[in-house]
């Protein structure tokens, strides 16, 4: 069979006991251009057990040399990276300067955790008794799970990935069986990099590989980020097997724009979000809030933007790439017709772009930029994530109002406003019910060394993503308490030990 996309074990590609596989495309051309493999139980165990060999000699390696791995792989991923993009846009769609972007928001977080030494130091207390000291230090949980979503092959992963390492933990990432094969490349990358063999693990799958990564007893802790409902799941399943789990799930983004907002910046903005990476992001902007009367002027000025957006294939001069299957893409259109039949007024019609035209591949998975007016919030294309380019206006006459659809969603991942009064904005960052907020900022990705993560259905765990929330995942903390100097301990004394 041609292209057969492995798993990784113990530093080399491993083909693994199944023959199940599953086919992947390249979303422009329609083309299957490899077959991934879905694990069985069995190969999922060998590919843990990979993992936790290596874990006592990757725990006990010194940080001079963890942060030594981890800077070499800085530069290599740093110099390398168009390669990754190119693989990506293969696989996902997504034009080649947004898989480009992808990779340099994952590089931010290789570097945070160049820093592991520093993020590592404990605390100490001299004389927290008479002679007697105490100290924390952190630790590595041991072999740990990462289940990756198609639509960031490379960043979601390594959200977690460098500081996993550079702790002292041993991974195996489960990828998206749509988009595989970023993920053997980074492992050829580690591997260059210096990182010893089976710290760094790709398990190729389905449900079987995840269930078994959620059950299985070596693994002591999950990062899952997908769907919500997938999310629920793993982190029901993995919790009562007894790890320590974070699970992203989805989305549904508002930004609010006040009447007194730059209106164009604000259209700008709604069209660089909302259709960016064609919607298939969690922090897409997917339903913007028009307050007030300047609805109509703000809908015509995205109108303008939207129709000047190319769709096409992600290797060539386009703005926007297919969306990553058709059976999504053939989803997503059904959400616009819901919308129409609903009585939302579909302003620019993605539905015309399905077809080949131009230098689009009539095979390809093509859907254009669809910006609806008039949504309520009953309506499916309100209520459901889409994940696909769709922006859906809904029109309200105040601030308040706004603030309690964004807080009556059962999502809570990203949001933003549009103003230009502080008072208000302000107001806003600290009465909304959502993890990431930007203002005059569509797209609120924090930076690695703070922490990602929404609230409500969007995350289930007491963890974000990066940052110091990330260092606390993956380290567990021992306090010691010692007495050297004076061994004497006063007797027989059955009581409570009294700090004196
Ligand atoms: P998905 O939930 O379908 O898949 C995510 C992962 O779970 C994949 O590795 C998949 O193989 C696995 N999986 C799927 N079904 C499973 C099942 N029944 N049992 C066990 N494992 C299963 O998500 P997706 O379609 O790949 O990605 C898009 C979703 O991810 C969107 O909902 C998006 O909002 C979300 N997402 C969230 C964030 C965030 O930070 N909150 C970031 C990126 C994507």
């Amino acid at each position: 069979m041609s292209n057969v996309i492995e798993h990784w074990r113990d530093g080399m590609v491993f083909a693994g006991s199944s023959s199940a596989t599953a086919p992947v495309t390249n979303p422009a051309t329609g083309a299957v251009t490899g077959e991934v493999a879905l694990a069985s139980v069995e190969d999922a165990r060998a590919v843990i057990d990979s993992a936790a060999a290596a874990f006592p000699a990757w725990r006990d390696a010194s940080l001079a040399k963890r942060a030594s791995v981890l800077f070499a792989y800085r530069e290599l991923l740093n110099k390398r990276k168009g390669e990754l993009a190119e693989i990506i846009t293969s696989e996902h769609g997504k034009v080649l300067s947004d898989a480009l972007g992808e990779v340099s928001r994952g590089l931010e977080v290789v570097e945070f955790a160049c820093g592991i030494p520093n993020l590592l130091k404990g605390g100490f207390t001299e004389n927290a008794s008479t002679k007697v000291d105490v100290h924390s230090v952190l630790q590595p949980l041991g072999p740990v799970g990462i289940i990756s979503p198609f639509n960031f092959p490379a960043m979601v992963p390594m959200w977690f990935f460098p500081i996993a390492i550079a702790a002292g933990n041993t991974v195996v990432i489960k990828p998206s069986e749509k988009d595989p094969s970023a993920s053997l490349w980074m492992a050829r990358l580690w591997k260059e990099a210096g990182l010893p063999d089976g710290v760094f693990n790709v398990l190729q799958g389905d449900k079987t590989a995840v269930d078994e990564l959620l059950t299985n007893p070596k693994i002591k802790a999950i990062s899952f980020v997908g769907s919500t409902p997938i999310a629920q799941y793993v982190y029901a399943t993995a919790t009562a097997a007894g790890k320590r789990v974070q699970a992203l799930g989805g989305a549904k983004n508002h930004a609010v724009i006040l009447p007194d907002a730059d209106l164009d910046l604000a259209a700008d903005a709604m069209v660089n979000a909302g259709f960016g990476s064609a919607g298939e992001r969690c922090m897409a902007i997917s339903a913007c809030v028009a307050v007030g009367p300047i609805a109509d002027e703000l809908v015509a000025k995205i109108a303008e933007r939207t129709i000047t957006i190319k769709t096409g294939d992600g290797t060539k001069d386009s703005d926007m790439g297919p969306l990553v299957t058709k059976v999504h893409r053939d989803k997503v259109a059904t959400y616009i017709d819901a919308g129409e039949a609903a009585g939302a007024k579909v302003v620019v019609d993605g539905r015309t772009v399905m077809d080949g035209a131009g230098d689009r591949d009539p095979s390809g998975f093509w859907l254009g930029p669809t910006l609806l007016d008039n949504v309520t919030p009953e309506m499916s294309v309100y209520t459901d994530e889409i994940f696909g380019p769709v922006l859906a206006v809904l029109r309200v006459e105040t601030y308040d109002e706004a603030l309690a659809l964004i807080n009556s969603n059962p999502y809570g991942n990203g949001t933003a406003i549009f103003t230009n009064d502080g008072g208000a904005a302000r107001r806003f960052q600290n009465e909304v019910e959502v993890g990431m907020v930007g203002i005059n900022v569509p797209i609120p990705v924090p930076m690695s060394y703070y922490s990602f993560g929404g609230w409500k259905a969007s995350l289930f765990g007491d963890s974000h993503a990066h940052g110091a929330e990330g260092v606390h995942f993956f380290t567990r903390t021992k306090a010691i308490t010692t007495r050297w100097l004076d061994p004497s301990h006063g007797g027989i004394n059955l009581g409570f030990p009294e700090n004196k």
